[in-house]
């Protein structure tokens, strides 16, 4: 992976900064992308340049016009080429459907299914013109399941995957693969805005009894996007503890 180029959105905590450290591990140079916290994401930057890698910060929020196609600039400005897009930038605004306002469900969706369909789009013209590239969206369980008080978040992470599986149909003759992780409870911000009961109801549900880290996601993001996942495309991966067995 030494020569790889990878853009990951949403990089400056939780599960995009664990996919970035991993993939900078195996030798593939980051574009490390954040919405507001730009402190944060200059230290993943830096700690992917202490341990010897490279990497630089981009700032953008994915949902807005314009912002995907920078962020595919910058990254080949600074490294010359991108061969690997993580879709992982996400927010959640719960609330009931009955109270659920246009503003939470459309800022939802912009971030977590519309920011996808942009660095998608952006980032398939140098991937179809090097006949290579790895798509990686970061859907949920909720998106499977579908969840009580995050309707928004549910419907963004079960279009990810239908854009997963349109695009993947779309570019294979490309040499390009398109996969979807679905993350069950990880330890991450997100995670941690749960109440304490909620979580302690759910955990009860994961027959391994226990939250994933970033960096058990951060393992499966690795391998799909590597040389040797070149045979699957049009998957989704759960790495959840076996809350969802298919
Ligand atoms: P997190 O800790 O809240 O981090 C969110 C990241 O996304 C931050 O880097 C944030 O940047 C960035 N971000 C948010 N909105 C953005 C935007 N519009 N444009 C660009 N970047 C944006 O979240 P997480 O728990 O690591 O979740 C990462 C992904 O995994 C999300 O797609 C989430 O839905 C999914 N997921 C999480 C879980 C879980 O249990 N944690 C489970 C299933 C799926 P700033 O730091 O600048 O704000």
């Amino acid at each position: 992976m030494a020569e790889r180029v990878a853009l990951v959105t949403g990089a400056s905590r939780g599960i995009g900064r664990a996919i970035a450290v991993r993939l900078a591990r195996d030798g593939v140079a980051v574009a490390v992308n954040y919405r507001q916290q730009a402190t944060a994401a200059q230290e993943v930057v830096e700690t992917i340049t202490a341990a010897g890698g490279r990497a630089i910060a981009v700032a953008g929020d994915v949902g807005q016009p314009g912002v995907a196609e920078a962020l595919v600039e910058a990254t080949l400005q600074a490294f010359g080429r991108l061969d690997i897009l993580v879709n992982n930038a996400g927010i959640a605004r719960d609330s009931l459907l009955l109270r659920l306002s246009p503003e939470d469900w459309h800022a939802v969706l912009a971030t977590n299914l519309t920011g996808a369909y942009l660095c998608t789009r952006a980032a398939l013209r140098p991937m179809l013109r090097q006949r290579w590239g790895r798509i990686l969206n970061i859907s949920s369980v909720a998106g499977q399941l579908g969840n009580a008080g995050q309707a928004n978040y549910a419907a963004a992470k079960a279009g990810l995957l239908g854009l997963t599986r349109s695009t993947a149909r779309e570019v294979a003759s490309r040499g390009i693969t398109v996969n979807a992780l679905a993350p069950g409870y990880i330890t991450t911000d997100m995670w941690a805005t749960v109440p304490e009961s909620a979580r302690a109801a759910t955990l009860r549900l994961i027959p391994l009894g226990r939250e994933g880290t970033p960096e058990e996601v951060a393992e499966a993001a690795a391998f799909l996007v590597s040389d040797g996942a070149g045979y699957i495309t049009g998957q989704v991966l759960n790495v959840d503890g076996g809350l969802v067995m298919a």
